[in-house]
């Protein structure tokens, strides 16, 4: 039996993913079931705009991992939810269990399956869970020799954490072998770039699988598609990621069954046969090849935009879900799932993911059509106390519907109606899907 819901929990970051977070929690009839002096309490650090409007927030850094420890004694914080990968990989969780303090991300030791790429490759092929091919390489002249018995596409990988740019699927030779020397030789990518991997190209369609891990338990969400190119048609940079979907259909019963049997149910045990105690989400990238599925990274906490059409699809209590995964308790957990279609569409500042304008206003629209939220990505206040842009990707748009055709156009009306002079969205968020469903 899980222990009594926290009544006073601190949700860490200052993205989408952790808004999107926020208004999952605050339905846990856990956060209206008190009234008067003891009401339960929903806090963030750092927040961002959107958040603010609807809890308080706090101004620790997410990477100020001292700064959220003393936070969360001051403010008596019985649950601590950590949004992004930094302060995980910082120790955070670690601290916050010393200080008695449950916690729902892994430890550092866990989180090295996102901070260490070439830590998550040897430990996929040593599980032998599927995966692509690769060499690890540390200077620059065997990584080119390695390169000549390849060919093009193939991936060029920094070791560490380079938020999302550290990946180059070089479509020539020459791309691939000034990608080896960018990294290796170059300091364009810090201390992230000086061992690499170099990754054999998988084909396919990629999809993203999140598991509430605990331990050897563990619950599969449901599934969602990412849009990683800046471009419609999938064209231009890769981003931290443009809009999502959910469900990703591509992922039938069968394949889900497949990718839990031949990679979700292999990789929790091998963690924790390594000797960690995973407590979080496991973010699985899988490519869905001819061959069957392969992984192509872990990442140790939920993804961003994917939370925002992952969760609000979570009928069951998201509360009680990550709590019980914290304690240790997840074994027999039923999650139930909405039947509805959700679509996420990233409203970006133009330019992004390279130079884009910050400061620019934002006005959000009166009304909303049925089912549609805006998620706060990279907003903040101005002196004015305007809502204005304060990141690359700026607000999410996500909506609900009873087909994904009627969840996308409730999200693109009020794409549509945000105004803001560096606005930029894909036009294309779930064309896939809505092609191979008409
Ligand atoms: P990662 O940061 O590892 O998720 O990589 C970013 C993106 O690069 C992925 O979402 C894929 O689109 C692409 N990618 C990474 N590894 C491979 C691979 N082995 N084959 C093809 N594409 C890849």
């Amino acid at each position: 039996m899980v222990k009594q819901l926290p009544s006073s929990i601190l949700v860490v970051g200052s993205g989408g993913r952790e808004h999107a977070l926020v208004k999952a929690l605050a339905l846990s009839p856990a956060m209206s079931q008190i009234e008067g002096p003891a009401k339960p309490l929903l806090i963030c650090a750092p927040g961002n705009a959107g958040i603010a409007q609807e809890i308080p927030c706090f101004p620790v850094a997410a990477d100020d991992v001292a700064g959220l420890v003393a936070l969360a004694r001051r403010e008596k914080i019985e649950f601590v939810v950590v949004g992004p990968e930094v302060p995980l990989s910082l120790g955070l969780s670690d601290r916050l269990i010393a200080a008695g303090i449950p916690v729902y991300g892994p430890k550092a030791d866990g989180a090295r399956l996102e901070a260490s790429k070439i830590f998550t490759k040897q430990l996929l092929l040593k599980y032998r869970i599927p995966t692509a091919a690769a060499g690890i390489f540390t200077a620059v002249e065997p990584a080119l020799d390695y390169l000549k018995r390849k060919t093009a596409p193939i991936v060029i990988k920094a070791d560490g954490l380079a938020a999302g740019k550290g990946v180059i699927v070089a479509q020539t030779m020459p791309e691939a072998e000034n990608a080896v020397r960018d990294m290796l030789s170059g300091n364009k990518f810090g201390s992230a770039g000086s061992q690499i991997l170099i990754e054999d190209c998988l084909f396919g369609e990629e999809t993203s699988i999140l598991v509430v891990v605990s331990g050897r338990d563990y619950v599969i969400l449901p599934t969602s598609q990412d849009h990683k190119r800046i471009g419609d048609g999938d064209t231009g940079p890769n981003t931290g990621g443009m809009g999502t979907y959910s469900p990703a259909e591509v992922v039938t019963p069968a394949l889900l069954a497949r990718i839990d049997r031949e990679i979700v149910k292999p990789s929790v045990n091998a963690i924790a046969d390594e000797g960690m105690d995973f407590r979080g989400t496991l973010f699985i990238g899988i490519m869905l090849t001819p061959a069957g599925p392969g992984v192509i990274e872990y990442n140790v906490r939920f993804g961003d935009p994917e939370t925002q059409v992952v969760l609000p699809r979570v009928k069951s209590d998201v509360l009680a879900l990550l709590w019980a995964a914290a304690q240790g308790e997840l074994a027999g957990f039923n999650l139930e799932v909405r039947p509805d279609y959700a679509l996420c569409v990233v409203i970006a500042a133009r330019g992004y993911p390279d130079k884009y304008p910050k400061g620019d206003p934002v006005t959000l629209p009166p009304d909303l059509p049925a089912q549609t939220s805006i998620i706060h990505a990279g907003t903040s206040k101005d002196a004015k106390g305007r809502i204005v842009t304060n990141g690359g990707r700026v607000l999410g748009v996500t909506a609900l519907g009873s087909t994904l055709r009627e969840a996308a156009d409730r999200a693109y009306e009020a794409c549509e109606n945000i105004q803001c002079a560096s606005k930029y969205f894909r036009r294309d968020i779930g064309a896939r899907q809505l092609r191979r469903s008409s």
